[in-house]
Formats: structure tokens, sequence, C-alpha cells
């Protein structure tokens, strides 16, 4: 079989570990940009919001200038991350991707700006030589994405799982092409679990992953 992981909140903690500090570095941007709004208020719509771009998006609302101010506030969070920021790994991830890696083919599919998933990849001791195919998308779905791994490694999509924390985000596309989806409840995903009909199961660990696949 072929496992797909996301990376941001399934194998790394951004939400913990990277989150807080890259609302304050776009909440700054916005500032400058001339926007008034409150930090406190970004914080809590982030809370609830499926990723921290549409947080920004809502915090930001419909300013006369609110293209310009959200424009600055992306850019500040493409920035790299600070040496004195820790990115810890999740729990049992590196066991996990050893052990399944002896029976399965890995892949890693996450969205976001290239050289800042590898820095955090790198941050949080995840070598990417470890995946047969990693792709770093900046389309709006990931659906292209799973299908260009799948043709790429000569895979058939019922050959196939995704595991990841968004269910609109990672599940959704991945079901629309045959792929089996696994529902992985931490970060945004404890909140963010619909479509219901996108997931064939559901972890709250990330070790249960062995315990389902590693016969297969
Ligand atoms: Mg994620």
């Amino acid at each position: 079989m072929l496992i797909v992981f996301d990376l941001d909140d399934t194998l790394i903690e951004t939400s913990k570990c990277l989150t807080p500090h890259y609302l304050k570095m776009a909440f700054e941007a916005t500032q400058r940009a001339g926007f008034d709004g409150k930090f406190e208020t970004l914080v809590q719509i982030n809370a609830k919001a499926l990723s921290s771009r549409l947080a920004l998006k809502e915090f930001i609302g419909n300013h006369s200038n609110a293209t310009q101010i959200f424009n600055s506030a992306l850019e500040a969070m493409k920035t790299p991350i600070p040496e004195e920021i820790c990115l810890d790994i999740v729990p049992g991830a590196l066991e996990v991707l050893d052990h399944l890696q002896e029976t399965h083919d890995l892949a890693l599919v996450t969205a976001g700006d290239l050289h800042l998933q590898l820095q955090k990849m790198k941050k949080a001791g995840i070598q990417p030589e470890r995946f047969s195919k990693l792709v770093v998308g900046t389309r709006p779905t990931k659906k292209f994405d799973y299908q260009m791994v799948l043709e790429e490694l000569a895979i058939d999509p019922s050959q196939g799982i995704v595991c990841g924390d968004r269910v609109s985000v990672d599940l959704t596309p991945a079901k629309e092409i045959g792929l089996f989806t696994v529902h992985f409840r931490n970060g945004r995903g404890r909140i963010h679990d619909a479509p219901k009909e996108s997931v064939d199961l559901t972890i709250h660990q990330l070790n249960e992953l062995c315990e389902v696949f590693v016969e297969q």
C-alpha cells in the first residue's frame, strides 16, 4: 500500500508550536499596513478557523484596503522560523514512519511555501528521504497532487491511504479519487471533522495507524 501523510498537525505540531508566532507576525504586518484590529480578536477567530489564512481574511473583513493588508499579513507568514522556536514532532511520529515504511510506500503531500515546509521538516527531524514522493502543493486542492503521486509511483487509488487532520482539505479530495481516508484528530482537525462522508477511519493517536495497517 501507499500511505500519504499531510505534514502540519499530522506529523508536526504546527498549531501548538508555530501558529502563535505566525499569528503575531501577521497581526503586526496588518498594523503596519494601517489596520487597527485587536490581536485577541485574531486569536479568537483563528481558534475556530480551518486555516490561519482564512482567519486573517475574516479578521480583516471588508476594510477599504483589505487586499493590501491581507497580502502583507501573508508575506509575514512566509518568513523563516526563528532559531529559538522549537517545533515538536507529533508524539510517536518517527516510530510510526519507521514501522510503516517496512511494509508500505510513504509519501508526503503538504501545502504552503516550499522553503518553509522544508525548514519545518528539518527542525522537527523528519528526513525528506523517508518518502518515496514529497509534494509541496500550491493549488487550492490537494486532489491533483494526490493524482500526480499515484501516477508517478504507478499505484492504483484502491492501494492508497491518506492520513491528515483537516477533513475538507486533506481527505475530501482523496476520497473523490478513491483513496482510503484516515482522519487524525489533532491540531485543527480536533474541530474540523466535516464532511463525515469523506472519512473512512478516525484516529486520536498517530500510532493507531500501525495497528490498522502494519499487516496489509
Ligand atoms: Mg494539516
